[in-house]
């Protein structure tokens, strides 16, 4: 767990130590967190400072608007899942989504031979797991919206470089890739998206509402 080369940028631990993220990126964090040791430290020296923050983000007219508005999205969330390592290839938070390790997911194809399952969808994000088989590659996309990669199994790889397990990508409209899955091992990974993607070329883009990620 030492060799996580792809870890989270501050914003994105901040709004899940204040439990502010959407449901979807909720569960991809606290799966990553399980894995990442050095992820784990910086939450928790986050956690650390975020009380005082809020306490100061709170004196201000404006700011006291959003931190009523966090506030209450708080409130309308279940508790955050605590990261915490596990020995399973799933992480203790996605094998309670999963209800079990690898071999309790109900893969349905997706078609090329990648499989999906999709773990909680709502207004504001889609949580699936995602299989590609070794060697193989996913469509070219770029992004409507933010999408939060993390690998479990296996490795991919884009022109951001290779992505093994504990990695995580963070992909948004700037961003055009085409993720690899390395040769040997099948890749899984859990995936959060809060848009559509947009897949280049005709094929892929027939094959969308079929495959509706
Ligand atoms: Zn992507």
């Amino acid at each position: 767990m030492t060799d996580i080369q792809h870890n989270l940028p501050d914003d994105i631990l901040m709004g899940y130590a204040t439990g502010v993220l959407p449901r979807a990126f909720d569960l991809v964090v606290a799966s990553h967190v399980s894995l990442s040791d050095e992820s784990r430290a910086r939450l928790e020296s986050l956690e650390a400072i975020g009380g005082a923050v809020l306490e100061d983000v709170g004196t201000a007219d404006i700011a006291h608007d959003s931190l009523k508005q966090t506030l209450a999205k708080i409130g309308g969330m279940a508790p955050i899942r605590r990261p915490v390592p596990t020995s399973g290839v799933f992480p203790t938070p996605l094998q309670d989504a999963v209800g079990g390790d690898e071999a309790a997911v109900r893969w349905r194809s997706v078609g090329r031979g990648v499989k999906q399952c999709v773990l909680h969808s709502d207004e504001d994000g889609t949580a699936r797991l995602l299989l590609i088989p070794a060697g193989r590659a996913m469509p070219a996309h770029s992004h409507l919206g933010t999408e939060m990669t993390l690998v479990l199994k296996g490795a991919f790889r884009d022109a951001d470089g290779v992505f093994t397990r504990g990695d995580i990508e963070v992909a948004d409209a700037e961003i055009n890739h085409q993720p690899i899955a390395e040769p040997g091992e099948d890749c899984i990974c859990l995936v959060a998206t809060d848009a559509k993607l947009k897949f280049q070329g005709l094929l892929p883009r027939l094959a969308q509402p079929f495959v509706g990620i």
